[in-house]
């Protein structure tokens, strides 16, 4: 279904009820956010068959990854609802006064507050976990902000049906006019229209890293910058420890082969690098990994634009120096798909040549030769900021190799032994955002309650009366929070 773009006085005026409900919202309780993201919850599951429907048609994935999908974003809006009303998000800290004090020490009291309305981007790849009503949606409603959400194009009418289950959970929770907005453009003027409007004042965006980086720099050009959490592509780097490869070169072949075509690699945290030193081992690695992507079928991306992207940014690699292509598919490809493919170079041509850091969107993955450990310790040491990187190591290998391990932990944010980077786990000890590039703040995850934290800010208190605190705050601890009262934390009153 064709949408019409929000035109700039459409733009201002759901700002303008976003920041009026802002007002309203930001003094709800913990449990009345909570049961509003339980509610849109049961809204999206009531959505039911013909939620699927319409997403499968959109983007062409299967089912039974839309199922779980959906799934998993419920499992986001329900748990964040705990998380939310568990209020350890809001850091909330106490420290009495002590007046005998030279000078006397006041009473000074902190916790987390709501930023304002946030606008979120969400991705073609996730419809559901990183959209609509995704991680970002979940995470400031949370922190009680009100969203509004730029429709991704590529799958508008799914996100069209996912707005209305928020806007049905809205009302049956009466909540303010203004807290949920759905805005199309199929343009990036809307985009940044909602990006520099004055009311806005933060935004989520999952995505790629020229459209993530071009809102970042929209944000801080403000008279008022405000945070841009941009989470953007990775290319997941793997490293082959010589032991463990020489003893599961095959086994790490068949692992590889599934996460690097897993959802025709459109998944951020696809391994779109795997590093190695020269050897026979290696050699068999590259031999098995290439016999197994030669049996694994094509299948249709997500829309023509990424295929045509895949397309591009894959013959661009395989045209670099020393790069030689490995393996493809054997099956019949259609045009409308992503053809697996395997290269391969080594690392000097990997360290002279800035083109193969880039990520390729899709189920491609290319093998760095290394001539020794130093060279794939320079390599480490070269590679920019990412979401995961992974080593496959005994622990011979990691205790021989104390510097490399070092290198990759300072380039990514969350780091794997001896698995696959795909698959990532909703949990509060989840960390997804690493250095930039991968996220535009590293501080931050975009997965698990903790990124409740993005969307607020903190505030100290300092002499107010016991009756006039917040509740979060108040001696008696009437939520039943944790708090860090005189560097103790507990949740006993005061
Ligand atoms: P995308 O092309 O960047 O689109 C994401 C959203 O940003 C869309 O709504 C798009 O609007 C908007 N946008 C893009 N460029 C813009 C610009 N210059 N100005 C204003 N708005 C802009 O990304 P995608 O193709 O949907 O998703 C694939 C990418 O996302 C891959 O790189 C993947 O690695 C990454 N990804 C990252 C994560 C993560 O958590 N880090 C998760 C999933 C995917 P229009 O649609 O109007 O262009």
């Amino acid at each position: 279904m064709g949408y019409k773009d929000f035109t700039p006085e459409e733009i201002n005026a759901v700002m303008q009820d976003a920041w009026k409900a802002f007002h309203v919202y930001r003094r709800f309780s913990l449990k009345q956010r909570a049961g509003f993201m339980k509610a849109i919850a049961i809204e999206l599951e009531n959505a039911g068959d013909a939620l699927i429907q319409t997403a499968m048609r959109e983007t062409h994935l299967p089912e039974a990854r839309l199922r779980g999908e959906r799934a998993r974003t419920i499992f986001q809006l329900n748990s964040y609802a705990d998380a939310c009303e568990k209020g350890d998000w809001l850091e909330a800290r106490i420290d009495t006064a002590i007046p005998d004090k030279t000078p006397p020490k006041p009473d000074i009291r902190k916790m987390l507050v709501p930023l304002g309305p946030v606008v979120v981007f969400g991705a073609s790849n996730f419809p559901f976990a990183y959209s609509t009503a995704g991680g970002d949606t979940a995470c400031a409603f949370a922190a009680g902000c009100p969203v509004i959400v730029k429709a991704h194009p590529a799958h508008a009418d799914t996100s069209e049906m996912v707005a209305n289950a928020v806007f049905t959970a809205a009302e049956k929770c009466n909540m303010p006019k203004g807290i949920f907005a759905h805005v199309h453009g199929a343009g990036f003027e809307v985009g940044k229209a909602l990006v520099t409007h004055p009311h806005t004042k933060a935004v989520g965006f999952t995505g790629s890293y020229a459209g993530g980086k071009q809102l970042f720099d929209w944000g801080n050009q403000r008279k008022e910058p405000i945070p841009v959490f941009a989470e953007m592509g990775s290319i997941n780097p793997v490293f082959l420890l010589p032991e463990k490869l020489k003893t599961s070169a095959s086994d790490i072949a068949t692992m590889y082969a599934g996460s690097i075509t897993l959802g025709v690699g459109q998944f951020c945290t696809n391994p779109g690098l795997i590093i190695g030193t020269e050897g026979e081992a290696l050699q068999a690695f590259i031999h098995d990994l290439g016999k197994a992507i030669q049996q694994i079928a094509p299948a249709p991306m997500l829309h023509q634009g990424i295929v045509e992207a895949y397309k591009k940014n894959k013959g661009n690699a395989l045209l670099q120096d020393d790069v030689h292509l490995v393996a493809e598919s054997e099956s019949p490809v259609h045009a409308n798909e992503g053809l697996p493919t395997i290269a391969t170079a080594s690392g000097q041509a990997f360290l002279n040549n800035p083109v193969l850091h880039q990520e390729v969107f899709g189920p491609y993955s290319i093998v760095v030769r290394c001539k020794d450990m130093n060279e794939m310790l320079e390599v480490a040491r070269h590679i920019e900021g990412q979401l995961t990187a992974t080593l496959m190591a005994t622990d011979a290998d990691i205790t021989q190799n104390t510097a490399l391990v070092e290198a990759v932990k300072n380039i990514c944010g969350r780091f794997i032994l001896n698995g696959v980077p795909t698959g990532v786990e909703v949990c509060l000890s989840m960390q997804h955002g690493g250095p930039f590039p991968a996220s535009s703040d590293s501080r931050f995850t975009s997965v698990g309650a903790d990124g409740i934290k993005r969307f607020a800010r903190p505030i100290a208190f300092q002499n107010w009366s016991n009756d006039l605190l917040p509740d979060e705050l108040k001696n008696e601890n009437p939520l039943g929070i944790w708090r860090t009262v005189n560097n103790e934390l507990m949740k006993t009153p005061l």
